[in-house]
């Protein structure tokens, strides 16, 4: 690959920092990763990344991509860490709208594991990289400019016992995340921030550590259950490593689960289905209970701005951040990883135009899919024009259609992990199969509730 500069800086270790930087390791001689946090040895979460210690799992599309850069990836977390590779299609239960989705064997391969160890076994794969290293405890405090004050030529760090210190870069990469200070940067350069876009959902996470037993859930992976009236309450319960399961529960604008046995368990057992709460009744805790709160979703539009410094780019969830129900920030930080080569493989110039517009595209997707399932709740506030609506009641028949037919669940799955897009469902074929198996009443046994079946 044609080296487009001597060192590129990445600010962050997260996962959009470390795919980040092993793309820049392609382009420039050396790359540096600038983290706040001092790096965990034994895979444990960390201050930086207070979301590491709820439930993460990695997307069929996602697991792909990783596996792209880093060859063997899901092996190593598997072999090495006790992970989960399974079909996301048939090991793992998918509750929504009320219904419980027909399992069945498809392509679909995802990935299981913490968090921490899906990050650690990402940081010792780029750091097994000649031309890239990484400096921890050691935040960023402001960019660096040229005199004209038009282009980044490094950056401002803060390190444990040290004096301010500036270090120098052909390309720096802000992958801070959802906090990122970005646009407080460009303000202080005299460039506009870039608009924003939010959608409040105040999605609380309660989330807990218990021993797996083989026999929990049918030997089954995970099951997820996304909120849908009458109480609009997500529940998931995903097997990690060591033998354990991770589960959370939580609810719209404040609806949270408590973090206490008593009123968890009577939290869980509100949801359409009985499985997580029968798992948790049983089941040895192995961790307190922890909680997070994600206030809403948030979408920077850089691409929109008609002037931005050169030498410098946002990535991952700095750019956007979503209602972390779907699962797909790590996938997306990914496909911006893909993007972003590709950009590269063009030249520098104009990057940073090129590179926001394509990540708009790749952003768009996920974050209509999260928005517009979102809007679904009636106090969620966001615009609901009519071809939303039409989308969410179509998608309502394919999940009573899916409840017998594995066929159309897989390709709602398949959009859901990124690897097709939303059109897809819309093919002759698939509403043809929608349409079909809406002529017959849901059998009872498919719907995942004793309470209401709403597909709405
Ligand atoms: C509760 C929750 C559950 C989620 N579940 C899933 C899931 O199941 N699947 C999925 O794909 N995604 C999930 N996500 C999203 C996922 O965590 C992120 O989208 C993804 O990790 C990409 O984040 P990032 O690397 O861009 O940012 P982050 O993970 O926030 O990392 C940013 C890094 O930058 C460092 N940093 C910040 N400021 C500075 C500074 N000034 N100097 C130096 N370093 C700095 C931080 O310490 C941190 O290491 C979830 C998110 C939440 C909140």
């Amino acid at each position: 690959m044609k080296k487009l500069g001597e060192h590129a800086i990445v600010i962050g270790a997260g996962i959009g920092g470390l795919l980040a930087a092993r793309v820049l390791s392609d382009f420039y001689t050396n790359v540096t990763v600038l983290e706040r946090d001092a790096f965990p040895t034994d895979d444990s979460s960390r201050k930086g990344v207070p979301q590491g210690r709820h439930t993460h799992g990695l997307l069929a599309r996602g697991s792909a991509i990783f596996e792209e850069f880093f060859p063997g990836y899901n092996y190593d977390v598997v072999a090495q860490s006790g992970g989960l590779i399974g079909d996301v299609a048939n090991d793992v239960i998918w509750i929504g709208r009320n219904v419980r989705l027909a399992n069945g064997t498809s392509d679909l391969s995802g990935l299981l594991a913490s968090r921490p160890v899906l990050e650690g076994h990402l940081r010792r794969r780029l750091l097994e990289l000649p031309n890239v290293h990484a400096i921890e405890d050691c935040a960023v405090r402001a960019i660096a400019t040229g005199p004209d004050r038009k282009s980044v030529t490094g950056v401002r760090t803060f390190a444990k016992g040290k004096p301010e210190e500036i270090i120098d870069a052909d390309l720096v990469v802000d992958a801070t995340g959802r906090g990122s200070s970005s646009a407080a940067w460009l303000d202080d350069l005299g460039s506009p921030p870039p608009a924003e876009e939010k959608v409040e959902i105040g999605i609380g996470y309660t989330t807990r550590t218990y021993r797996r037993r083989p026999t929990d859930l049918d030997g089954k992976h995970g099951i997820v259950v996304a909120g849908s009236a009458p109480n609009w309450r997500n529940g998931v319960m995903l097997a990690q490593e060591n033998e354990t399961w991770i589960v959370s529960a939580g609810g719209y604008l404040g609806d949270d689960a408590p973090d206490n046995d008593a009123g968890f368990l009577t939290y869980l057992a509100t949801l359409p289905t009985m499985e997580i709460h029968d798992v948790v009744a049983r089941a040895e805790p192995l961790t307190d209970y922890r909680r997070y709160r994600h206030v809403s979703s948030l979408r920077r539009r850089y691409e929109r701005l008609a002037r931005f410094p050169e030498n410098y780019l946002v990535f991952g969830d700095a750019i956007c951040s979503f209602n972390p129900v779907y699962g797909q920030g790590m996938t997306v930080a990914a496909e911006e990883a893909l993007t972003l080569h590709q950009c590269l493989r063009a030249g520098s110039i104009d990057l940073a135009r090129r590179f926001f517009g394509a990540a708009a595209k790749i952003v768009d997707i996920p974050w209509d899919i999260a928005v517009g399932n979102d809007l679904r709740h009636p106090d969620v506030k966001g615009a609901r024009p009519p071809t939303m609506r039409f989308i969410n009641w179509y998608i309502g028949k394919l999940h009573l259609a899916a409840t017998r037919d594995s066929t159309l669940a897989t390709a709602f799955l398949k959009v859901v992990n990124l690897m097709m897009p939303p059109s897809s469902l819309f093919s002759p074929a698939i509403v043809g199969r929608v349409w079909h198996g809406n002529r017959r009443p849901v059998p009872i046994h498919s719907i995942a509730c004793n309470r209401r079946n709403e597909a709405q």
